[in-house]
Parts: structure tokens; sequence; C-alpha cells
């Protein structure tokens, strides 16, 4: 008898009139009725199969099976490593955006907006050459900022020499890149995923549209929420997307739930190439975690 799974996480909006349910094994979620989640909460079993909750796996067959995923699951990723090659590549520290919890305005170090020098790119491409003579057999990438794609052209030239070598020694290619997605455009999406093999692009929304726009503004000021939905929307038509929502001690559930909303209203929670999820924002030292519901509560 199905019943309902362990990793469930179910957040109760507008006092109970609507529900968002999470799985964080699977890391799917949705728009579920209130009737589904009040009975999910309460350790649903059921003889009734119900695709909505199949799809999001939420709803499985026994606890036994779902405990034995999650056991191959973790093994794969404790041992399917030993000959794969993964890196995660800071292509510049600099960034158009200016969130005040930024590591770069606590590292001053990696504030100089340096971008990678060519004798570096060299020295990645030599170390994939050592790796493959090591016996790697899986290379997957990670393309990393301060905002990556502000360096475009070391994406482009390392991606080319990275496929070539997987090509020619018959390696597995995969690379994903995190991006705060504000000069992403149909066409350079469609080069990252053609040219390059991106496969998935991470982004991340601040809980509301204000508090985004406060937050996630260019430096000039602009603010930069509608355009993120818009990109979103482009992005899963070629790939997969992890939607990071951040959070804090200071987000209300109205704040997550108008986030959510929004992106049902662009038709992006039915697709399955995406993977939505709340992230809590780690403070460095220094930084006012409060800063922006004051800044909010003032404007
Ligand atoms: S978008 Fe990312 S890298 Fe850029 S300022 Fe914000 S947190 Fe920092």
């Amino acid at each position: 008898m199905p019943v309902a799974s362990q990793f469930n996480l179910i957040l109760e909006l507008d006092e109970g009139e609507k529900y968002f349910l999470q799985n964080t094994l699977t890391g799917k979620g949705a728009f579920i009725e209130p009737i589904l989640a009040r009975k999910l909460i309460q350790g649903y079993e059921t003889d009734s199969h119900i695709p909505q909750l199949s799809e999001l796996g939420s709803l499985v067959k026994d606890k036994e099976t779902e405990n034995l995923r999650l056991a191959m699951d973790m093994n794969r990723f404790r041992y399917s490593v030993s000959d794969a090659v993964s890196l995660t590549i800071l292509t510049t520290s600099s960034c158009n955006l200016s969130c005040h919890y930024c590591y770069q305005s606590v590292l001053k170090e990696l504030t100089t907006g340096e971008t990678m020098r060519q004798d570096v790119e060299e020295k990645l491409i030599s170390h994939i050459r050592d790796e493959i003579s090591h016996g790697a057999k899986v290379l997957s990438v990670t393309w990393y900022g301060g905002e990556p794609l502000l360096n475009l052209g070391a994406i482009l030239r390392l991606s080319a020499a990275f496929l070539e070598l997987c090509r020619k020694n018959e390696l597995e290619y995969s690379a994903d890149v995190v991006t705060n997605a504000t000069i992403l455009n149909e066409e350079l999406i469609k080069r990252l995923c053609d040219d390059c093999s991106v496969s998935s692009f991470q982004v991340t929304l601040e809980s509301g549209r204000e508090r985004h726009n406060l937050v996630r503004k260019t430096k000039r000021g602009s603010p930069t929420y509608h355009r993120l939905l818009d990109v979103t929307r482009l992005i899963v038509d070629r790939s997969g997307l992890d939607l990071r929502i951040n959070v804090d001690a200071t987000t209300r559930e109205d704040d997550v739930s108008e986030v959510l909303e929004d992106l049902e209203a662009v038709g992006i929670l039915k697709s399955n190439m995406v993977s939505v999820y709340l992230g809590r924002i780690l403070y460095f030292l220094g930084i006012d975690g409060a800063q922006d519901s004051r800044q909010l509560a003032e404007s």
C-alpha cells in the first residue's frame, strides 16, 4: 500500500488555503490540494495511485523501498567517484550585482574582480590531461563566480578543450553553471547548452519580489526579479534548472508564497526540468542578516 514519503516537506501558506510540497529526496516540488496536504501530514496510506504525488516522489510503495533508494543514491555518490573528476571553476570573482551578504564584501582578497588568466586556463587543461592519464572516465564541471558568465570567453575556450579531450579519450562530460542569470538570454542559453554541454543552471531568487529587487539589484540599482522569471522560462526550454529560494530567520511564509505563485504563473513549476528548493542564507562574520527586513520596513 503506497505511503507518504519520509522526505516530504510541506509548507502551509495563506493560513491553510494553499500548500507547497517539496520532496527533499527527489528535489521536486509543486502546489498541491489542501486535502492531499493534510492527508500527507497525517502519514497518508492509500490503495489508490495519485499520479501527481508519485511523480514528485511524495507517495512511495513503502518505506523500505524508499530507504533502499536513499542507500543506493548514497552509495553511488560514495563509491562511483573513483574514476570521476569534478571541478568547480571560478572564471571571475567580479559580479554585476551587489548582494550585501555576498562573501565578496567580506573576503576582500576575492573582491578584486580578477578574471582567470590564460596561464591558469592552460594549467587546467593540463590538469585534465593528467587525470585522463591516471584513468579518469568522467569529467564534470561547475562554472562558478562571482558571476561566471562575465568571463564567457574562458567558459567557451575551456569547454571546447575539455570536450575535445573527452571525445578523444572517451570520457563522459557534463557541465552546469551557478549564475545570477541577469545576462542570460535565449541565444546565450543555446550557446552554453549546444557548444559547452551545459545541462543545468543554478539560479537564486530572494524570498519575495520586493526583497529580491532590494538585494539582487544591479550595481546601477536596477531591479532583476521579473527579468529572472522570464529567463527561468527560457532555461527550462533547453536545460535543467535548480531554483534556489533564499530564506533566513526574517523570511515570512507570504514572501515564499509570492515567489512560488509567480513561478507557477510563468509555468515553471509544471516542468519536470525544474527543482525548486529553499536555501538558508549563510551570513559571514560582520554581515548584518536583518538588513533587508529593516530596509523593507522603512521603504
Ligand atoms: S549574485 Fe552572487 S556573486 Fe553576485 S553579488 Fe550576489 S551573491 Fe555575490
